[in-house]
């Protein structure tokens, strides 16, 4: 223990079961997510509200509650504080007075998947890994590729066939070793898995590799901090593996324990796609847990996530919140990327554009009040996605007059 560092160890989700943190660890012994500790006591010396905003300008600012142990350990590209984005004309067409646009867009590799695998590679880095392999829907990958890169380590990354091309891209430009998978994102990780113990990786796989989530996590620190010390009431977040969702929600009792906010919280609303809605469809159920989902038929690759490892924590937060799951068409979903654009000037992805399709509905169900603080999440920059969007252009050509 440290100032630096109020980490204290990790716990597993499932029997509350403690470790040490001082080795590389994957799932807890009995295949359940590990999930980091504090000593939030020590954390609240020195985080404090007041003085936060002289910090550093990245999610770092906050590293009491981040594992890693000192400053010469951290491997950053910038990442965090984003701009939350009041958005007046959705507001306007959506008939609202509180709408916001957390863009996460502008994160160092275009997502925010920035967050977690800076924290992710800063600690497999320190615990000693020299090589690390992911399977990844796309953004994940770029992620790994750049950080691994950032901290001289090797990288392997597992992409599936139908994922974006820009994905490829950027994992080839960060030097990453790029295989493509004729499979989904499970088949990914099936043969990451399989060839880990020969080929003497780190996996990081979602929820497999406890510190993604702590990256995350610094989401609802921001927000907290960019509304003054209060939280919304509603946030809509695209749900592929679910990390944001679960460590936001255990951050929001994190900040309360360090007498950031109260004991009000937002209701978590976990949105995800008609074509692969697995945590959805257990929502529904009144199950506590999710089944593969046989067929996924979105083209949507962040939410293109047929079997959720930590669906017992996403339900749990979904209903301990009292939000809800909804899923919405890639149709919906494009239409509300184009509208944000048209109305707002901001280039979202698919997966930002479920969120603001299914506030509209939530909207019309009246699981949303119009007078509500609500946010949205963009997950990522629409210039990933730009070979899936359809342009209407005029062409001039004066060459061949
Ligand atoms: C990974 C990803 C998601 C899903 O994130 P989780 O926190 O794992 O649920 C959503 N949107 C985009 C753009 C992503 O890359």
């Amino acid at each position: 223990m440290n100032s630096f560092s109020a980490f204290t160890g990790l716990e597993c989700s499932k029997t509350g079961e403690q470790f040490k943190p001082d080795g590389l660890m994957n799932l807890s012994p009995c295949g359940a997510p590990l999930l980091a500790r504090y000593d939030m006591e020590a954390a609240a010396r020195t985080l404090d509200f007041r003085n936060v905003a002289d910090r550093v300008h990245s999610m770092w600012r906050y590293h009491e509650m981040l594992p890693a142990p000192d400053e010469s350990a951290i491997v950053t590209l910038g990442e965090g504080m984003t701009p939350l984005l009041r958005t007046p004309r959705l507001e306007k067409a959506f008939g609202l007075s509180n709408l916001f646009v957390k863009d996460e867009g502008l994160n160092p590799t275009g997502s925010f998947k920035s967050r977690g695998l800076s924290v992710a590679i800063t600690m497999a880095r320190h615990l000693g890994a020299k090589k690390i392999a992911i399977p990844t829907a796309g953004n994940a990958g770029g992620a790994a590729a750049a950080y691994a890169s950032r901290a001289g380590i090797e990288a392997s990354v597992f992409v599936p066939e139908k994922a974006p091309s820009v994905h490829k891209v950027e994992c080839a430009l960060a030097g990453a070793d790029v295989t493509v998978v004729r499979g989904y994102i499970h088949h990914c990780a099936e043969i990451v898995a399989h060839r880990t113990p020969a080929e003497d990786w780190f996996e990081l796989s979602t929820f497999k590799e406890p510190y993604r989530a702590e990256g995350k996590k610094t989401m609802a620190y921001e927000l907290v901090e960019q509304f003054g010390g209060d939280v919304p009431d509603v946030i809509l977040y695209p749900t592929g593996g679910g990390t944001g969702l679960v460590a936001m929600w255990r951050a929001f009792g994190e900040l309360e324990a360090l007498g950031w906010i109260g004991e009000k919280r937002p209701r978590m609303i976990c949105v995800q796609a008609e074509g692969c809605a697995p945590l959805v469809q257990a929502y529904e159920n009144d199950d506590e847990v999710s089944a593969l989902w046989d067929n996924p038929t979105t083209m949507v690759s962040g939410l293109r996530a047929p079997k959720v490892l930590a669906d017992f924590l996403c339900l749990r937060t979904i209903r301990e919140s009292g939000g809800t799951a909804i899923a919405v068409s890639d149709e919906m979903m494009f239409e509300a990327q184009r509208k944000a654009g048209d109305l707002e000037g901001i280039l979202i992805c698919p997966e930002g554009g479920a969120c603001i399709a299914a506030l509209g509905v939530l909207l019309e169900r009246g699981d949303i009040g119009r007078d509500e603080r609500i946010v949205t999440f963009n997950t990522a920059t629409g210039l990933k996605y730009a070979d899936m969007v359809e342009t209407e252009v005029s062409v001039i050509d004066p060459l061949s007059a």
